[in-house]
């Protein structure tokens, strides 16, 4: 089975354990980050194919997270999907700014989790996905 593997930068243990076990279900594997600074060397080290990113996280932020990458070239190409409990007016709007590809409200349901990483997951032949 191909490998799959997705990079979650998050602080809160229980949002890691839930998107695990809904990943986990479709075949990926996840690697996780518990602060900002450790998620974007995890990023610069391994090329994760995708990144899921909170947006309040201790030390640096997810936006100043995805600034980072954003701005490098080698790292640019990366996916990386917003997943925070704010809802409020307009952020959707800041996160896509800050250069996040897509967007996510908590509390995760598996099935949105599930399409919105294999519609940006990078080109695979996974067939089992639909
Ligand atoms: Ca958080």
């Amino acid at each position: 089975m191909e490998q799959k593997t997705v990079l979650y930068i998050e602080d809160n243990y229980h949002n890691r354990r839930i998107v695990r076990k809904i990943l986990q279900t479709r075949g990926y594997t996840l690697i996780e980050a518990q602060d900002g600074i450790v998620g974007l060397a995890m990023v610069r080290k391994l090329k994760p194919p995708l990144v899921l990113l909170d947006i309040g996280l201790p030390g640096m932020d997810g936006i100043e997270v995805v600034g980072h990458i954003k701005a490098d070239t080698e790292l640019r190409d990366i996916p990386v999907i917003a997943l925070t409990a704010s809802a409020m007016r307009g952020d959707r709007e800041r996160f896509l700014d800050a250069g996040c590809d897509d967007y996510l409200s908590k509390p995760v349901q598996a099935m949105e989790l599930i399409n919105m990483v294999a519609a940006h997951y990078p080109a695979s032949n996974d067939k089992s996905t639909f």
